[in-house]
């Protein structure tokens, strides 16, 4: 089962907009492990289009397009859909009883233009589209699935949703059960992550296995095709086993899970306490902490202690630590973690300092070092790192990477 996307508009090519739609359905296609082989744009041009969509249907058993379905002049998705199938575009009643419904519906005059929406290849099943005026069309030939479908990203899904993937699950998956799961990773790079399960990703079947790269985490997407889905979360659990002895340290959670939520149920869990010093996130880290509900229960305080002078008054940082090792150091963060964990009483307390640029770097001390430290009772560690990036990604890499710590 092979899947392909063409987006249509000469628009998506100007850059005027950027194809949304195409990822959308990307990923709803992944949902429901339909494998996706291609995705193609092109200008509303007759003859390109013709081109793309015949060579579609040679090496594709489903094809989705979306827009051109509108009903001026250049909207000719309809047309090439007949011409490349060979079939003949033909007047529909119920198209054209769907039109002149939402005209009614929305309360406008429809003009003669939109008459050309009800005509459809012969044979053509309609979608209904309950947002706009364009009906989607569906056609089956030799096996092969063809949908057209709106440009307009609301009309398009909806359509989508209401419509084609109930069909296609029914259609493709027959009787299969499918069944996924998703597998958060925080603490390593996707290439080092590939590189440590490549047999694996090579060797996988079923279940598919999908990484997924965002900032600061790296997720694999576990999909499993069964005639139950017991048996397709069977095989799910069976995969997961073996990645979790490769990768099993750097696994924080699954599917909806955030790396903030894990921390705080393990905090919860665990009866313990944090507060927290931060230079360069500039509060980033407690608000994180803070997003989880109940948070009052574990997080005691949070101080942004940006300059010099707050790291002492507030943090009791030493003078002459900042003096002989400046504020982005190992020291200071140490001290600062420690700091905090002692005005606060906590069990825990977290530091972070650094330089998060796009200035201030200088050769020894550049854009993107961070110090970290995690003060817990009487035992304090720190870490260096050293992120690349704009200054956003390095305050949101540095909260992570210390949500992840306080984590292990
Ligand atoms: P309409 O009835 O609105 O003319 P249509 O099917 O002809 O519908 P288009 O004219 O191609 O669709 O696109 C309508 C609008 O939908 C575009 O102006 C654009 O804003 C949006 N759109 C089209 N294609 C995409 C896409 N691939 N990704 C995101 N948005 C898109
Ligand atoms: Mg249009």
């Amino acid at each position: 089962m092979k899947a392909e996307i063409i987006t249509i508009g000469t628009e998506l090519l100007l850059g005027q907009i950027v194809d949304t739609n195409s990822q959308w359905i990307a990923k709803e296609l992944a949902r429901y492990g339909i494998n996706l082989y291609y995705k193609a744009t092109i200008g509303d041009n007759k003859e390109r289009m013709i081109e793309t969509l015949s060579n579609g249907l040679k090496r594709s058993d489903l094809i989705i397009t979306t827009g051109g379905l509108g009903p001026t002049q250049d909207d000719i998705t309809r047309e090439v859909v007949a011409e490349v199938l060979d079939l003949e575009l033909v007047k529909s009643q119920e198209a054209l009883a769907q039109v002149k419904s939402y005209f009614k519906q929305a309360d406008r005059p429809m003009s003669d233009n939109n008459l050309r929406q009800a005509y459809l290849p012969q044979g053509a099943k309609i979608i209904k589209n309950n947002q706009g005026t364009a009906p989607g069309i569906l056609v089956v030939q030799d096996n092969k699935v063809i949908v057209s479908l709106p440009g307009v990203p609301l009309e398009m899904k909806a359509m989508m949703k209401e419509s084609i993937l109930p069909y296609l699950k029914e259609k493709f998956l027959d009787d299969e059960r499918i069944y996924s799961k998703v597998i958060k990773t925080c603490g390593i790079g996707e290439s080092s992550l590939e590189t440590k399960i490549a047999d694996i990703l090579r060797e996988q079947e079923n279940p598919t296995i999908a990484p997924l790269a965002s900032q600061g985490e790296v997720k694999l997407r576990l999909t499993a095709k069964a005639n139950t889905k017991q048996a397709a979360k069977e095989l799910i659990r069976h995969e997961e086993q073996k990645l979790q002895g490769r990768i099993g340290e750097y696994i924080y959670g699954y599917d909806d899970d955030t790396l903030e939520k894990v921390v705080a149920d393990l905090l919860w869990d665990k009866d313990l306490t944090v507060a927290v010093a931060e230079s360069c996130t500039g509060g980033l880290v407690g608000h994180r902490l803070t997003n989880v509900p109940g948070s009052s229960a574990y997080f005691e305080r949070g101080v942004v202690s940006y300059s010099n002078q707050a790291k002492q008054e507030l943090l009791n940082v030493k003078k002459t630590t900042l003096q002989e090792v400046g504020a982005v150091s190992q020291k200071v963060a140490q001290e600062m973690a420690l700091g905090v964990k002692n005005l606060a009483k906590t069990d825990i307390g977290l530091a972070t300092t650094g330089i998060a640029g796009p200035s201030g770097g200088t050769e020894e001390k550049p854009v993107g070092l961070v110090y970290m430290a995690l003060a817990i009772n009487d035992d304090v560690k720190s870490y260096q790192f050293k992120f690349n990036g704009g200054r956003y990604r390095v305050k949101y890499l540095t909260a992570q990477t210390i949500l992840n710590l306080l984590r292990l």
